[in-house]
């Protein structure tokens, strides 16, 4: 056939498609090199359109009209937030913890110049850690403290920092994986030190450390197994008589504790966790735990403890790459804040505020969604209001779980999983997407971290069901 018969050869030019009329607004606003992208990806998926026999060469408004809602596909910031659903409340993939008011403002307040490392006081050079250190020490009793992007990184900071080319005994039982690529072993290898293991998975005593303890030991550590639990035939070391042997020795105990809630969360209702303040209170010589957890600030690496070793840690060139960064350590600071006033934490702290939420509220809530998602997704869907259960997420007690409440929607019979995967790939195509989780035949909207049903109900419909 000859090429000018294929009604491919009636595709414009990306040139000409870029001087039509309708695109000069976008080009003004996005710039030349994103509208060229995104008429190159229009005028690529027309080519294979055609090559399948699919479709038609459209004029020129309609083509314009496809490129700019390509434009304003590509313009649109890929991060943006979500309705979280799951029932994992501190959910790694969706940003952990829900920061409060206080923490957006401090951020904000912020954005431009700041004496982040600034001693207004005597006008030069200051300490970033400065802006937090008072509070962390009042909240932890702490002597001194330091923060980093992260609790990974406050490991491997202080692994570098105090054992660097020596030996670290940790218990079987605590080498953990904690989500992507944390794994205690693979850590310590970064950080130049050498892991002793000690005990056997299920069961470490004192005396298994005592032996483990050599000429080239640095330090003693303790683990947190965050996300998972060791049940049945178990023995693990406590904090006070792992510190009475590490002191022995002259040796410091460091503990990790991964999600480090910084007040007992049994007074609200919920499992308990031990806190740096006991574990420090314990006899621990450092404590290292995250900002995003439990805690219900930003992420963070928070460590604690003597003021020598923390002195030691600010000295490793290695904090310079791992450190916080302004905004971060103001919503860490007004975070930290709200603990002052421990009564009213539940309705300031959002993370607080959503594990404490009562299963009657949440179905109440549920009850007053249910009509409107049934009413949208009529003739395709059924929706019932169910109880189910909610995670505390992150690792933190990963055993405990959360009377919770939601919506189950069911698929129309005979459709079954393939149906229910392509409506929760409707919900998260919104623009807001709200991620659910399947289960059990059902798609489970778990309304535990809903705060604002208007907002989700609002855009419901734009919601395109199978
Ligand atoms: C979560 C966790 C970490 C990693 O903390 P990030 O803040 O995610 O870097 C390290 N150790 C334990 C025990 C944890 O639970």
């Amino acid at each position: 056939m000859p090429r000018s018969d294929t009604p491919r050869a009636a595709i414009p030019s990306v040139d000409r498609v870029a001087r039509l009329p309708d695109l000069a607004p976008a080009l003004a606003r996005h710039g030349r090199d994103l509208v060229i992208e995104a008429i190159r990806d229009e005028l690529a998926a027309l080519r294979g359109a055609l090559s399948q026999g699919k479709g038609a060469v459209p004029d020129d408004t309609a083509l314009a009209a496809r490129v700019l809602a390509r434009v304003a596909a590509r313009a649109a910031p890929s991060l943006k937030p979500v309705f979280n659903l799951t029932g994992t409340v501190l959910h790694t993939n969706l940003g952990r913890a829900p920061l409060p008011d206080e923490a957006v403002a401090a951020m904000a307040a912020v954005a431009g110049a700041a004496n982040l490392e600034y001693d207004l006081a005597a006008g030069r050079r200051g300490d970033r850690d400065s802006h937090v250190e008072d509070q962390l020490r009042r909240l932890t009793g702490a002597e001194a403290a330091t923060v980093v992007n992260n609790n990974a990184a406050a490991v491997l900071l202080v692994l570098n920092s105090l054992a660097l080319r020596k030996e670290v005994p940790v218990s079987r039982g605590e080498l953990i994986e904690i989500g992507d690529s944390f794994r205690m072993p693979d850590l310590m290898a970064r950080a130049g030190c050498r892991l002793r293991e000690v005990g056997t998975t299920n069961r470490t005593h004192l005396k298994d450390y005592a032996e483990a303890i050599g000429p080239r030991a640095a330090l003693l550590m303790k683990v947190h197994t965050s996300n998972y639990v060791v049940e049945g035939f178990t023995a693990a070391v406590g904090e006070a008589a792992l510190a009475a042997l590490a002191h022995e020795h002259g040796l410091p105990l460091v503990v990790d504790l991964g999600s480090g809630t910084l007040i007992d969360l049994a007074a609200y209702g919920l499992p308990r966790e031990t806190t740096p303040r006991e574990t420090l209170a314990a006899g621990a010589d450092l404590v290292t735990f995250s900002g995003d957890k439990l805690l219900g600030g930003p992420q963070a690496g928070i460590i604690v403890g003597r003021r020598d070793l923390i002195k030691k840690i600010k000295r490793n060139p290695m904090r310079r790459a791992l450190r916080i960064d302004k905004i971060t350590l103001a919503a860490l600071a007004a975070v930290l804040a709200l603990y002052d006033d421990p009564a009213r934490l539940p309705e300031r702290l959002p993370t607080l505020r959503l594990l404490t939420r009562a299963r009657a509220d949440i179905r109440a809530l549920a009850e007053r969604i249910r009509p409107v998602l049934a009413e949208r997704l009529q003739g395709t869907a059924t929706v019932d209001v169910v109880d189910c259960e909610s995670q505390i997420g992150s690792g933190a007690l990963p055993a405990d779980q959360l009377p919770s409440a939601g919506l189950a929607i069911r698929p129309p019979s005979g459709t079954g999983d393939a149906w229910l995967r392509k409506l929760a790939a409707a919900f998260r195509a919104l623009p807001i997407p709200v991620i659910g989780r399947l289960s059990d035949g059902a798609l489970i909207l778990d309304l535990r971290c809903l705060d604002d049903d208007a907002e989700f109900t609002a855009q419901l419909d734009r919601l395109t069901p199978p």
